[in-house]
């Protein structure tokens, strides 16, 4: 597998081969301002005692706290929680929110933890970092495998240690703990947001035939907006496989399934097929919304989707990326088109340190019209420039962060 940080820095080599940056601030940000790794002990219910290994990354808060959530995964490691600190500090200046950006995770399989054992890792990760974590410091989330149930443990970890009760520290909190209206849904339906302001730049059908790559918090929310908007969900993975139905998938029927037997496999009326057919599949829309090095130079020039909305963090390597220009399939990064979580939990944030609860239809309005503005405003860009959206918003970003970091 190709080293996720690496990618990361060539896409901001070939951002900056578009448009040149000065070379100290390049320098800059070749490497996080802090990453910070800790060793978390738990008893386990066994009564053994293991050692998992933690990451804090707080890659640069120019315009603001470092921003970004935490990953529970077998395979974290300190590349990937870099790459996608530095992906969080574009995206928070992309959608143009007062942050700067950060990234956190475990190397653990949460799913061969019982409740208990999660509970004293996620407090065990909180007491590693809380010293350097804070409403106006640095800011964490959930993210692959880590849940409003975890954040709440954080939260209250944070405060024991603290004597900070406002929840701030911490996004995507459960309602009645702090949390934001809308969260739930933003990243899912904030690319559709994006999706629906760019569409009418590229020649896409008035109703697309959609594939969902990737079933959890992102990809299951997205496929509800779309199927919203009148599009057809026909093909649909999670990590145990893949589903295809041409004539369509009810959203709704496909979560139930999910919630009786634990995968979208085996969906009533449904075809199975493998990750990599599902990728390939015949469809309007395609939508990575699972792990990074989903798309590479093997499988770019078998795709067969007229359009590619990346919900998931790094799913085109570089290598794809160019093959994907040159067939002429518009790629809407993830910079951009999944900016929608961070900017609720921004909105989360926002409405801890001043007390207050926003209504969803507030927050829903105020998710929309950042996420046309920035849409707009990259597709601009990307036409100003001659260039794609993936550099495009690079540019963007580049371009606020250095103001922040000159000012
Ligand atoms: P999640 O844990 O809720 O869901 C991940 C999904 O991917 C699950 O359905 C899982 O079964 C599936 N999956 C795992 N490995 C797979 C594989 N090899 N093939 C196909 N499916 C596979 O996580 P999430 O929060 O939905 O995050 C998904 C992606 O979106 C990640 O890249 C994450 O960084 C990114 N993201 C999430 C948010 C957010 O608000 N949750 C915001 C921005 C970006």
């Amino acid at each position: 597998m190709p080293n996720v940080f690496e990618n990361a820095l060539r896409q901001l080599e070939r951002a900056n081969q578009v448009k040149k940056f000065p070379e100290d601030f390049l320098t800059l940000l070749h490497q996080p301002q802090r990453e910070v790794r800790a060793h978390i002990p738990v008893r386990m219910d066994d009564g053994t005692l293991r050692v998992f290994e933690g990451y804090r990354v707080e890659y640069n808060n120019a315009r603001g706290p470092y921003k970004g959530g935490i990953r529970f995964h077998p395979e974290t490691d300190i590349n990937e929680v870099k790459a996608l600190a530095f992906w969080m500090t574009l995206k928070c200046a992309v959608a143009n929110l007062p942050m700067g950006g950060g990234k956190g995770g475990i190397t653990v399989d949460p799913k061969k933890l019982s409740k208990t054992e999660l509970e004293k890792l996620a407090r065990g990760w909180m007491r590693a970092f809380a010293d350097i974590l804070g409403p106006r410091k640095d800011v964490p989330a959930p993210d692959v495998n880590t849940t409003p149930e975890i954040m709440v443990w954080m939260v209250d970890e944070y405060a024991k240690i603290t004597g900070d009760k406002s929840g701030a520290v911490i996004t995507g909190k459960p309602l009645d703990k702090g949390g934001s209206e809308g969260r739930g849904p933003a990243t899912g339906l904030g690319g559709f947001y994006v999706f629906d302001k760019l569409r009418a730049y590229y020649e896409l059908p008035e109703k697309c035939a959609v594939v969902v790559h990737g079933f959890g918090n992102v990809g299951l929310n997205a496929a509800e907006s779309f199927e919203r908007a009148g599009h057809k969900i026909i093909g649909v993975a999670d990590s145990r496989g893949a589903i295809r139905k041409i004539d369509g998938i009810k959203v709704a029927e496909l979560i139930e399934h999910k919630n009786k037997t634990g995968s979208v496999v085996g969906f009533a009326g449904s075809e199975s097929i493998t990750h990599a057919e599902n990728i390939i599949s015949e469809c309007d829309i395609l939508i990575p919304a699972a792990l990074e090095n989903q798309i590479t130079a093997q499988n770019a020039s078998q795709i067969k989707a007229k359009f590619i909305l990346e919900l998931a963090n790094g799913p085109i390597t570089p290598e794809a990326d160019d093959i994907l220009f040159e067939r002429g399939i518009p790629v809407v990064p993830d910079i951009l088109a999944n900016s929608g979580g961070v900017t609720v939990s921004t909105f989360e944030w926002e409405q801890n340190l001043k007390g207050e609860h926003w209504g969803e239809k507030e927050v829903l309005e105020k998710l929309k019209k950042i996420m046309e503005t920035e849409a707009q405003n990259v597709f601009t860009k990307s036409q100003e420039l001659k260039t794609d959206l993936r550099r495009a918003a690079f540019i963007l970003a580049l371009e606020r962060i250095q103001t922040a970091t000159e000012l």
